[in-house]
């Protein structure tokens, strides 16, 4: 890291993005992902941006059209502990606790969980991957127990987040304040395969900031579940699946089903939507979700298990969120 780096305490968004502007300019939330993974960019850090002093970009608040606005700034604390998210989108509440430990989650903060930078070892070495302008990615022929086993024709990474994958199957989106303006994009949009661009994990450029998180009106009956499996000593999901569900006279009239730590992005399972949409939910039919889900899997070396941890974690969030199951 070069001796010349300056801090800069941002004390609006417009300064912020100003500052951010400039390049090798890097913006810090908590600082819980970027004191780690400051390295990764062969592009050296010469200024970081605090923008905590940004009060517009904290709290949680109900919308005009009946949804819900979080604010970037809003801890992971904050997120899985508010009544609202809770009852109306329990899958944001869940995957909020399963982002780190009540220390962590108490300083992490909702858009820095969104764009933290991926866990893969080979990205955070010192080699140079594709990811890093490089062109072939280490995990193939290396240790890939925790990489992908779906959509990973170039990077195997998988994405680190959990919050991700439930705004997904939320139908969230994501308001973005940068040089150019606001905009404001579908979380499934938000998050870029490798394929698209393999230099960053999502579409802010230069300058942009993720200021909000925009959660839709959640209609009667809606019911969205998160479940994940975890190593007992690591902090990262092995597989997750964040899943919503609209049931109406007994048949699924809505579904999202989205797998997290199977993919670069947020992973959505097409194939086990359309094995739902429209039927009865029964155990089988669940069970049947689960397996086209995996169809498509391409697991290497290390990671086979992970098509049967994500077997047994659809069925289970799907029992749950289609009411098969009562409520723990
Ligand atoms: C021990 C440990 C265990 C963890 N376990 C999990 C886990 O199981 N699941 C999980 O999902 N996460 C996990 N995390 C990740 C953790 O949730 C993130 O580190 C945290 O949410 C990042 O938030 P932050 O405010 O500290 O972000 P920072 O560290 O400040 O920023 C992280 C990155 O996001 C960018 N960024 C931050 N905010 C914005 C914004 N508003 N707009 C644009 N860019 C932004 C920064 O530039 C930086 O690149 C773990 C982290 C640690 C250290």
């Amino acid at each position: 890291m070069p001796d010349d780096i300056s801090f800069i305490r941002a004390r609006s968004l417009s300064e912020a993005v100003v500052h951010l502007s400039t390049r090798g300019a890097r913006l810090v939330a908590g600082g819980t992902d970027l004191a780690g993974s400051l390295h990764i960019d062969r592009q050296h850090a010469s200024k970081i941006v605090n923008i905590l002093d940004i009060g517009e970009l904290r709290g949680i608040d109900p919308t005009a059209d009946g949804g819900l606005r979080i604010g970037a700034l809003t801890t992971l604390a904050e997120v899985c502990g508010q009544r609202d998210v809770e009852d109306r989108y329990a899958a944001l509440s869940q995957a909020a606790f399963c982002a780190g430990r009540t220390d962590l989650r108490d300083r992490a903060t909702i858009g820095g969980n969104l764009c933290q930078r991926p866990r893969c070892w080979y990205l955070r070495a010192d080699s140079v991957c594709l990811r890093k302008g490089g062109d072939i990615c280490f995990a193939v022929d290396g240790d890939n127990r925790y990489h992908g086993i779906l959509g990973t024709a170039s990077c195997h990474m998988v994405h680190p987040s959990d919050a991700a994958s439930a705004l997904v199957a939320l139908d969230a989106r994501a308001r973005i304040v940068g040089p150019s303006g606001m905009r404001v994009v579908p979380m499934e949009r938000f998050f870029l395969p490798p394929t698209v661009d393999a230099s960053r994990e999502n579409v802010l450029g230069q300058g942009d900031i993720l200021t909000d998180v925009l959660l839709p009106p959640a209609p009667t009956g809606w019911a969205s579940r998160y479940r994940r499996a975890s190593e007992e000593g690591t902090d990262y999901a092995l597989a997750s699946v964040a899943a919503a569900m609209l049931v109406i006279e007994r048949r699924i009239v809505q579904v999202s089903v989205i797998l997290g730590a199977a993919a670069p992005v947020p992973w959505r399972s097409r194939e086990a939507e359309s094995e739902l949409i429209g039927r009865v939910p029964t155990r089988r039919v669940v069970e049947e979700a689960a397996e086209a889900a995996m169809a498509d899997a391409m697991p290497m070396a290390d990671n086979r298990y992970k098509v049967a941890l994500f077997r047994a974690l659809l069925v289970d969030a799907l029992e749950d969120v289609s009411g098969l199951r009562p409520p723990a």
